[in-house]
């Protein structure tokens, strides 16, 4: 790889600097990235990636294209941050366009703001293309709806990640009656419901655990606020996972409850069928 990269850089090596294309690729299913996102994947020479970037959407990397993996997997970080901006300004200072693809929104818990104004800083340009949210694909992808009239006015996501000391207003996420979306929450479940709860939210509050969401290994566990360590627990929920708290998690039982009764009235149909045919 690192041949590969002084032959790129070489072959490239113009006096113009390059570009650097923030894109955010959604959170697993291909079909999720924007048209935008795609053509920039599809023309990408040179690409650096997150191990938020399913396989699905690694596939669609142009074989021609060199590839860095930079991934942050939470407790193994195989390059800091310091690190992947130096990368970046790296190759984009030696004339190299460079597409820098991560999970969902780099936007949103991306640290996609901290690398472009690292980059804008060095005179270097940056083209931002938004992607799918965990938060939207994966519930979505879970039959969950962020807001539902009735049931939640408004949602709030929130990052139960900190670097030094986590600063969560916990009273005001119980008072706020909307949807709460938890990001990097699996090994925080603990504490989430029991200072949600100690500041007033019902221990019955409906919730979900999106595992690998928006891809083929999804898998979605629902239960009630009290709970929530007992559900990681039982199904072994590996990271990434997302927590979805409020009533809006209701919606999804009730689909889980109409397409069974759909798929029973499907069967016996068939079953009328065979009888009189
Ligand atoms: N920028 C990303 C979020 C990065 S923070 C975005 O906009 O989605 C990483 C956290 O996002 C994970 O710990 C998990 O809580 C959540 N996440 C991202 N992709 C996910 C997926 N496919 N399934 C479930 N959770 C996901």
């Amino acid at each position: 790889m690192k041949s590969d990269m002084k032959t790129m850089l070489s072959s490239t090596a113009l006096n113009a600097t390059g570009i650097v294309t923030l894109v955010g690729a959604g959170p697993g299913d291909p079909d999720l990235l924007t048209v935008k996102a795609l053509r920039a994947i599809q023309n990408a020479r040179f690409i650096v990636f997150d191990n938020l970037v399913s396989a699905d959407i690694r596939a669609l990397f142009p074989a021609e294209a060199k590839t860095l993996y930079v991934g942050k997997a939470k407790g193994h970080h195989s390059a800091t941050q310091d690190e992947i901006n130096q990368i970046l300004a790296k190759y984009a200072q030696s004339g190299v366009n460079v597409v820098r693809v991560k999970g969902g929104d780099g936007f949103v818990f991306g640290r996609g703001a901290e690398e472009m104004l690292y980059l804008t800083k060095k005179g270097i340009k940056v083209d931002v293309i938004p992607g799918i949210t965990a938060a939207s694909g994966c519930t979505t992808y879970a039959n969950i709806p962020l807001t539902h009239r009735g049931l939640a006015q408004g949602c709030t996501f929130i990052t139960a990640h900190a670097d030094k000391q986590l600063s969560v207003n916990w009273s005001a996420l119980a008072q706020l009656n909307q949807t709460l979306v938890i990001y990097m929450g699996l090994s925080k479940t603990d504490l989430i419901s029991a200072e949600l709860m100690a500041h007033g939210m019902s221990s019955d509050t409906p919730v979900a655990m999106i595992e690998n969401g928006c891809t083929a290994q999804q898998r979605v566990f629902t239960g009630v606020l009290s709970e929530l360590s007992q559900i990681k627990t039982q199904h072994q929920i590996q990271s990434p996972a997302l927590i979805v708290i409020g009533e809006v998690v209701s919606v999804a039982n009730q689909m889980e409850w109409l397409q069974q009764l759909s798929q029973r009235a499907q069967a016996s149909e068939h079953q009328a069928f065979r009888l009189t045919a």
